[in-house]
């Protein structure tokens, strides 16, 4: 029985307008013109100067923070060179000694709710590289645009277990990182990249076994993939006596497979030393203390509170809390007096298929939630029906106004009152005698057909349950009374 080993290396680009060491923009590296946002700085053009952007430093700090790790005050920027063609300074400024924080964890969930909690080694600063594309014959092409974007650097402890686990922490991190608006979380433009570390190792063994990294994998599914392919790939070398070599391997997304991408290099290797273009970094206590005193609620703590004292269910509280917006949303809701479960309800099903069906994203609903909690409130008083309901909420996409005043315009009133409805229950009876003869003869089923009828005569706006009242009461068998 072999064990499987992962600790995660994620990058992660920062939201900021501008380079992390010059005042470029930061552009959508997919979308725009090639080598339009550079300068010499991000260039690396001899004697150019590097300046830090305080947005990527207070976004790192953030992210840091949200992940209980340790906060270094005293940061040291470090050079890390190597030689690609993506790399005009033939150095990436990155942090090696002295990162930004070290010790952190995070908590991931299990299917069934149970959480556990993965170390986070270190959390540090650096800057992302150029994009090189081969377009065959040996040519590259090569776009400046992305080299020097602040890239904020999370290694986690070699503490996950299952392509499972391996999932659920890229999954909770790009919440996370969404949550706090320091990343898009748009793989598909490699903003997040996520390689892990595999190794395997005989169960009971205390030492590690020999790790691989595995690179260029663009999804969630395919890092859980890869790494279930390189548990099978090092049992099958141990099994058949082979050594696993330490290495950065790649993954074909097609064949499904992982490969040798170069043998991996050791720290030495990149000639590591304090960047001496840059002071060292002291973040003021105070610094610290904002951003710790700004962090939002984040998801674990959202989910164990719609869960306990709000009492939703485990799949509901998940789908509310994906997202900080809709977990906002929810809770403005609630904080208007909405029943939590009422309101869960209504926006998973009501309100996300509206917004599905518009294209839109919950920041962009033209009403307020305490709007969602009057609607509710109609529905639930039993003025208009729980159809009329879904209509008012369209309805409320469209124009401005309070659900009562649309109930009102749109006449959705739902008849309940007795009076009103007994002339037309009594009218749709006398219209159907062999059916009203048939149910007398025990077709008890036709008591739904009879409420149809009713409903069609008042479209829709009659209250079920009352026309459901009168017709028993109509149509009593002879031995009831
Ligand atoms: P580097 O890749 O720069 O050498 P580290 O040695 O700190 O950096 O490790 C990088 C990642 O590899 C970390 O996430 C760590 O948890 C993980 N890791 C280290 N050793 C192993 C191992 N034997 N098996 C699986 N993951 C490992
Ligand atoms: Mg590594
Ligand atoms: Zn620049």
């Amino acid at each position: 029985m072999y064990e499987l080993i992962i600790g995660l290396e994620v990058h992660a680009e920062l939201l900021t307008a501008s380079k992390m060491f010059c005042g470029c923009r930061v552009v959508d590296s997919v979308e725009a013109e090639p080598n339009t946002a550079v300068c010499p700085v991000c260039l690396g053009l001899p004697g150019m100067l590097p300046v830090v952007n305080r947005q990527a430093i207070d976004h790192a700090l953030r992210v840091a923070l949200a992940l209980n790790g340790t906060i270094h005050p005293h940061n040291v920027f470090a050079r890390k060179s190597y030689f690609y063609p993506d790399l005009p300074k033939g150095y990436q400024i990155s942090q090696y000694e002295l990162p930004l924080a070290t010790g952190g964890w995070l908590a991931i969930e299990a299917e069934d709710g149970t959480s556990r909690r993965i170390g986070i080694r270190r959390v540090h600063m650096e800057e992302d590289t150029g994009k090189s594309t081969h377009v065959g014959d040996g040519r590259s092409l090569l776009d400046f645009n992305r080299s020097g974007v602040p890239l904020l650097e999370i290694v986690s402890e070699p503490d996950l277990r299952t392509p499972d686990e391996v999932y659920a922490y890229a999954v909770r991190l790009r919440q996370i990182l969404r949550y706090l608006g320091v990343n898009s979380g748009d793989m598909e433009k490699g903003v997040l990249r996520v390689e892990p570390n595999i190794s395997v190792r005989r169960q009971g063994e205390l030492t590690f076994g020999t790790r691989t990294e595995i690179k260029n994998l663009n999804s969630f599914r395919a890092l859980a993939a890869a790494t279930a392919y390189e548990f099978e790939r090092q049992v099958g070398l141990l099994e058949a006596g082979q050594p696993v070599r330490q290495e950065t391997r790649g993954w074909d997304e097609g064949r499904r497979v992982t490969f040798t991408q170069r043998v991996k290099e050791e720290a030495e290797d990149y000639r590591y030393f304090p960047e001496p273009d840059l002071p060292a970094l002291v973040i003021p206590e105070a610094w610290i203390a904002r951003a710790q005193a700004t962090l939002p609620a984040l998801p674990a703590e959202r989910l164990a509170h719609y869960t306990g004292p709000l009492g939703l269910g485990l799949p509901e509280a998940r789908v509310l809390v994906d997202e900080r917006a809709v977990a906002d949303w929810f809770e403005a809701a609630v904080a208007a007096g909405g029943a939590p479960r009422q309101v869960a309800n209504w926006m998973t099903n009501q309100l996300f298929s509206l917004l599905n069906e518009r294209r839109l994203r919950i920041d962009q609903v033209p009403f307020p939630p305490r709007r969602l909690v009057a609607l509710i409130a109609l529905v639930d008083a039993g003025q208009i029906s729980q159809n009329a309901g879904r209509d008012v909420l369209a309805e409320m996409f469209e124009r401005d106004g309070e659900p009562a005043a649309i109930v009102a315009r749109l006449g959705l009133d739902q008849i309940s009152d007795r009076d009103a409805l007994a002339p037309i229950v009594d009218r749709i009876l006398a219209e159907n005698p062999d059916q009203v003869a048939a149910y007398l003869a025990g077709k008890t089923g036709l008591r739904d057909w009879f409420v149809g009828q009713v409903m069609r005569a008042t479209r829709g706006k009659a209250n079920p349950a009352a026309v459901n009242e009168l017709i028993d009461a109509r149509l009593a068998f002879p031995g009831n009374g």
